[in-house]
């Protein structure tokens, strides 16, 4: 199914995320763990790519695995280290595994690297695909402006020239406080941009993971979530059940506020998916 129809439908939505594993050692841990994750039906699953290109082989191995067990795939695709051949190549062998959702991104960039020529900025890769065809479009938005941008008003401007390039929906960055999210939707539907927003959400489940995110993202973190982290930071798994319960009611909130499409940062961990699922069932109809 595209993402994007299911999406339209307006009812309550839940999906998932994985990663790809670095080696091919470590890869029946991932299998392992897609398999409970999509024992709990997510409405779609995305598999990330490694913008380095080491992980890339596994990406489409494990989206054919998630479709395997009837639950739809988002494989995503960056720019970095690809030319438009091999982008071609990637989808001609997306298509043949029977994926229809694709996420276009840039990728981080290795610290000193200059953005890729071919492929400059992830609209290029939008028009790419476009050009390919039959693929439902995905992208990255970031209520907190991305980390290169200037202004978040010359961010909400390349977002909409992505959009334009022809995105279906946009997919954020996680974010700790809803308001951050309101307002930014209030933002760029004021700047034009149209297209469904699914809303990233991340259990934090321990307290050096937040530091690490928050120091690379940017991302605002309210005191209410810091009392969390200093009250319980030390005993993981208090941390962990703290950070679960913090990500279902801002999903609570999300949804009770008319934003059905949400999607959880689950990196990997089927027991922290399926508490949220578990303490969601009711609410996203699961
Ligand atoms: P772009 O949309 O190209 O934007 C990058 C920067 O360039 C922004 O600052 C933007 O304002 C600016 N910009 C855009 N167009 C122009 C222009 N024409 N001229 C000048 N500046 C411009 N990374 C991975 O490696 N693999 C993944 O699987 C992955 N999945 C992700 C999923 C989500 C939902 C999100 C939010 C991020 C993900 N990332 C992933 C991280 C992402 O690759 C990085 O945040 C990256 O730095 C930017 O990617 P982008 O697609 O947003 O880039």
């Amino acid at each position: 199914m595209k993402i994007v129809d299911r999406i339209r439908q307006n009812r309550p939505m839940l999906s998932f995320e994985v990663f790809p594993p670095k080696t091919e050692s470590t890869f029946s841990s991932v299998h392992a763990a897609v398999e409970r994750i999509c024992a709990l039906a997510p409405d779609f699953m995305s598999v990330t790519y490694g913008a380095a290109g080491f992980t890339s082989r596994y990406s489409l191995a494990l989206a054919e695995q998630v479709k395997s067990h009837g639950v739809t795939p988002l494989a995503h695709l960056t720019c970095v280290n690809m030319t438009r051949d091999s982008v071609r190549e990637m989808l001609g062998a997306m298509q043949a595994a029977g994926v229809e959702n694709v996420m276009a991104l840039r990728g981080d960039l290795p610290e000193g690297r200059q953005p890729p020529e071919e492929l400059a900025h992830a609209a290029d890769l939008v028009r790419e695909i476009r050009a390919f065809g039959g693929f439902c479009i995905g992208g990255a938005c970031y209520p907190e402006g991305h980390v290169e941008s200037r202004s978040r008003s010359e961010d909400v401007r390349y977002l909409k020239e992505k959009v334009d390039a022809g995105l279906d929906f946009l997919t954020t960055q996680m974010f700790f406080s809803n308001d951050v999210f309101y307002q930014f939707l209030y933002r760029i539907r004021e700047a034009g941009i149209t297209v469904p927003v699914v809303a990233g959400i991340m259990p934090v489940t321990n307290a050096a993971q937040i530091a690490r995110i928050c120091a690379l993202s940017g991302t605002y973190l309210p005191e209410r979530f810091k009392r969390i982290v200093d009250r319980f930071g030390e005993n993981p798994a208090a941390m962990r059940q703290a950070g679960i319960v913090y990500a279902a009611e801002q999903m609570v909130d999300l949804y009770s506020n008319g934003v059905t499409a949400v999607h959880v940062y689950s990196m990997n961990k089927p027991d922290v998916a399926a508490a949220i699922a578990s303490a969601l069932s009711e609410i996203a109809g699961r």
